[in-house]
């Protein structure tokens, strides 16, 4: 699905994230990218600008750039605003809180799927919400085409409307209303007439069959893989008849996105199924968030950046940089240190996120130092009382073992919390001797 467009951003996102430091140039730069990527897609050109509109304002923003990991922003940023382009993180079901029978109307043009995608739907609610459900072909125009819906139910196990030759739509609806009442079902899906265009007498038959049945749903089946046409489609459903929900079919496919990415945009209303096969049962609730991801191919990144967004600013490590560097870092300055590792989600999420972190790492991996090892670190430094904190050489023997028995670990471990802040001083005073933060990024850079 949409494997185009993912190789494409991914390729944006990968120069982004492979920098340190970005400036609002280099974000606009990206966003053009992004922007190609998207028509090319066969996103509405109206919904691409607006989506470019919206990230670069959000991204050139100040603490974006001046964070730890600007690039890992900016595609979080990507991200939040795809997931809102496709109508937010909600899954958003059928709406049948109305007094039986309720109606679903299906509409959408010939070949859409809206046939197959009626069955679908018809199965689920049955199968899966223990429905009563009746579906109804309207659908005089195209040949056989009430005959399919009579092999589906049978398919499906779900009851199909008799079919009576020469009946014009809307009485075939008035006689399924009728019978739906009757049989007491609880859903009555219409599978309405498609034509190859839009035309007039197609939204006039949607208005008449919509103001004798009072749909409580309105769905709009749309074929993906028609791109830009299923954008021009929906727009003309839209003005015609009040939807309540797009189907976008043939997700199994290899569409470009610019359907799906667009139809929220355009119909203001929200996907809420996707078809994903020609099987009756291929067919899911659709997940803006899960669609999201699968186009950036990054579900885990999104979590991860997530985490390091509620961290410090950049600032912050670069303070405790500049204390170490005169001498004056002390446990208080180790404990922020160590919570900021914490926060992260360890030690393994570490690497290239905090200026002069990364020999610290590698010294203490080295040192046999896992994540736990964080926590018995804090609760050290957390007996040690405000004084020994800020000069941990004052610690006798007699200190060390309140303190271990205090944290609930040995007195080794706290020679050990010792011993590593004191190589960390060490370590800075020789890059002191190199010049100062710029010999700072050299060592750790
Ligand atoms: P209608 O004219 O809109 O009623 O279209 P149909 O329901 O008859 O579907 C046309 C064709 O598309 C059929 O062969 C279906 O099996 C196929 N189809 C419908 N939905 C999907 C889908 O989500 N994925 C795939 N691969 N095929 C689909």
């Amino acid at each position: 699905m949409f494997d185009s467009l993912s190789d494409r951003l991914g390729g944006v996102f990968d120069r982004l994230r492979g920098r340190g430091a970005l400036n609002e140039q280099d974000v606009r730069d990206a966003m053009r990218e992004v922007r190609v990527a998207l028509l090319e897609a066969d996103v509405a050109l109206p919904v691409a600008r607006r989506f470019i509109d919206a990230v670069t304002e959000k991204a050139v923003g100040h603490q974006v750039l001046k964070s730890v990991t600007p690039g890992q922003q900016v595609v979080k940023i990507v991200n939040d605003e795809l997931v809102a382009m496709l109508g937010g993180e909600e899954v958003v079901g059928l709406n049948l809180e109305a007094r039986p029978p309720v109606v679903v109307m299906m509409v959408g043009l010939q070949g859409s799927g809206k046939t197959t995608s009626t069955a679908k739907l018809a199965k689920l609610l049955k199968e899966k919400q223990g429905k009563k459900v009746m579906m109804a072909s309207l659908d005089v125009n195209r040949p056989a085409a009430q005959e399919q819906l009579a092999v589906l139910g049978e398919q499906t196990g779900v009851a199909t409307l008799p079919i009576i030759k020469g009946q014009a739509p809307v009485d075939i609806a008035t006689r399924a209303l009728q019978s739906a009442k009757l049989q007491a079902v609880d859903v009555l899906m219409l599978d309405t007439a498609g034509r190859l265009h839009v035309d007039d007498a197609l939204m006039a038959e949607m208005k008449a069959v919509a103001a004798i049945s009072t749909p409580q749903e309105v769905l709009l089946v749309v074929d993906s893989l028609t791109g830009q046409d299923a954008v021009n489609v929906a727009q003309s459903f839209t003005a015609g008849v009040d939807l309540t929900g797009v189907v976008l079919t043939r997700m199994d496919g290899d569409a470009r996105g610019g359907a799906a990415l667009s139809m929220r945009a355009v119909t203001g209303k929200p996907i809420k199924f996707a078809g994903t096969g020609e099987k009756l049962d291929a067919i899911e609730p659709f997940h803006p968030g899960r669609v999201a991801s699968r186009i950036l191919g990054m579900g885990d990144v999104v979590s991860l950046v997530e985490k390091a967004a509620a961290v410090v600013e950049k600032e912050e490590a670069e303070r405790l940089a500049e204390r170490m560097m005169k001498g004056q870092f002390d446990m208080n300055d180790l404990r922020s240190q160590l919570r900021q590792m914490q926060n992260m989600g360890g030690l393994g999420m570490l690497a290239g996120m905090m200026p002069g972190m990364k020999k610290a790492k590698a010294a203490m991996a080295a040192s046999g130092m896992n994540d736990k090892v964080l926590v018995h670190m804090d609760a050290i430094i957390g007996s040690m009382t405000p004084k020994e904190r800020q000069r941990p050489e004052l610690l006798n023997a007699k200190r060390k073992k309140r303190i271990a028995a205090g944290a609930g670990m040995e007195v080794q471990d706290v020679n050990k919390l010792l011993k590593m802040h004191q190589e960390m001083g060490r370590a800075m005073k020789q890059i002191k001797k190199m010049g100062g933060l710029k010999g700072l990024g050299a060592l750790f850079g």
